[in-house]
C-alpha cells in the first residue's frame, strides 16, 4: 500500500509598502510564497507547485501575482534606496551624494 499526498508550506518573502488594489490604502504588504509538495509516506519528495501572494495587512485582501512580479517586489524591498551594487569596495571614496554612477 502506497499513501501519498500533498502537503503545503507558505514561506514569507517580504513586507513592502504597496498601494492595495482592493481598499486603495498604502500600506504593508506581505509577499508570501505557497509550495505545494508532494509527499510519499508523508515524506516531502519534490515541489510541484509554487505561488505567489500579497497580502494587505489593512483589509487582508490577498492577491496572486506571477513569480516574475515576486521577484521584483523581493529586488525592491532588499535594495530599497540603500544603493546595494556588486563590487562597491567599502564604498569610502565618495560620501553621501553619489555611491554610483551608469
Ligand atoms: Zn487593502
Amino acid at each position: 500500500m502506497i499513501i501519498f499526498g500533498t502537503k503545503g508550506y507558505i514561506y514569507q518573502l517580504a513586507i513592502l509598502t504597496l498601494v492595495c488594489g482592493h481598499c486603495g490604502n498604502p500600506s504593508a504588504h506581505t509577499l508570501r510564497k505557497r509550495v505545494t509538495k508532494f509527499t510519499l509516506f508523508f515524506v516531502p519528495l519534490f515541489p510541484f507547485s509554487t505561488k505567489h501572494f500579497t497580502q494587505c495587512t489593512f483589509c487582508g485582501a490577498e492577491q496572486q501575482i506571477s513569480s516574475e512580479q515576486a521577484q521584483q517586489l523581493q529586488v525592491q524591498s532588499a535594495g530599497g534606496g540603500q544603493g546595494v551594487q556588486g563590487g562597491q569596495p567599502h564604498g569610502q571614496a565618495q560620501q553621501g551624494q553619489h555611491p554610483y554612477q551608469r
